[in-house]
């Protein structure tokens, strides 16, 4: 199966610029960097290059949006769906997620689909549950996918410094798979790559890998160095995923 590591760079660029960065990490199958959409083009000149969000329509009156084609036309690859920030300070709900997973695979982006529990959710148990809802929201949405990435990115580890255990990630995993296999179609269901998010660092990704069921990172405050992303790309070669 195989292996990422996404940069997020969110609202930000890496205090180094954008061409030293680029080119201090190089170009690489396993990195993917999605920078806000002004710097698209030149990041995807240099690399594998993700939005971090799309449009869930194809053109119109749409101020302020960008649509999947045109992120395409920009070099991008992937795209970033369904994050958490979207969803909890955008309001994206699930049906406006699952249709923008839509648009993004006619327009031959790859998704990088986010799902997530927060703090209240996992404390009464429903962590499972919750995400696996998620993903069967999209489920009718994939009729045309080629390749979809999975990333699960708890809430309450997203820009917390508080990162899943091992433990916490092999059962999420393992039960996300599981809900792959129930709700998406088959070829995906047991393909597509799964990586976490949440206060990814270099230090704590040999626990975060070491289940054997994780397949990357999605990579936020930590990618904004390209030593410390660097250092994160270089544990993808201890990863195993199942
Ligand atoms: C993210 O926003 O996708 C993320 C994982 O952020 P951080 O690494 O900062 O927790």
């Amino acid at each position: 199966m195989k292996r990422f590591a996404v940069a997020n760079w969110k609202m930000n660029v890496p205090a180094e610029g954008i061409e030293t960065y680029v080119q201090a990490i190089g170009r690489r199958d396993d990195v993917v960097i999605a920078p806000p959409f002004p710097y698209l083009k030149e990041v995807a000149a240099l690399t594998t290059a993700a939005g971090q969000n799309c449009a869930d329509q194809r053109s119109g009156a749409f101020t302020g949006e960008v649509a999947p084609d045109m992120l395409r036309d920009c070099g991008a690859s992937f795209v970033i769906v369904g994050h958490s920030e979207r969803r909890r300070l955008f309001g994206e709900s699930d049906d406006l997620v699952a249709r923008k997973v839509s648009k993004a695979i006619d327009a031959g982006l790859t998704p990088i689909f986010c799902v997530g529990e927060d703090q209240l959710i996992r404390e009464r148990g429903g962590a499972v549950r919750f995400v696996s809802n998620q993903i069967r929201a999209v489920g009718s949405s994939l009729e045309k996918v080629g390749e979809i990435v999975v990333a699960y990115e708890p809430i309450w580890a997203i820009g917390t410094g508080r990162n899943a255990t091992g433990s916490i990630l092999a059962e999420m995993v393992y039960e996300i798979r599981g809900a792959l296999q129930r709700f998406w179609p088959a070829h995906v269901a047991s393909t597509a790559p799964i990586l976490y998010g949440g206060s990814v660092t270099p230090e704590n990704i040999d626990d975060l890998g070491g289940n054997g069921r994780v397949a990357g990172y999605l990579v936020g405050g930590a990618c904004l160095e390209s030593r410390r992303f660097l250092a994160i790309c270089s544990g993808l070669e201890r990863l195993d995923p199942a």
